[in-house]
């Protein structure tokens, strides 16, 4: 499976991806994360390392490292929970 067709497959699946930051983020309109609404400098190189781009359904969405791992905490408890 190509990297085309994979990305199809997920867009079919309606599966959650990320992908290159750098590539989305000169589609965004919004360049704050998705959760808190921290501001995103493009040009801080450290951002576009650390920060995430989740794509779900045709929506774009940007986390900053903190709100990813809070989610990942979360989810964390979650699975504890089911246990
Ligand atoms: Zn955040």
């Amino acid at each position: 499976m190509n990297r085309k067709q994979r990305r199809a497959m997920n867009k079919y699946m309606g599966k959650e991806t990320t992908e290159n930051l750098a590539q989305k983020i000169s589609q965004f309109g919004k360049r704050q994360c998705g959760a808190c609404q921290k501001e995103f400098d493009k040009k801080d190189k450290d951002m576009v390392q650390s920060w995430s781009v989740v794509v779900k359904q045709e929506v774009v969405r940007l986390f900053c490292p903190d709100c990813i791992k809070k989610t990942k905490e979360a989810l964390s408890n979650v699975k504890h929970k089911e246990d």
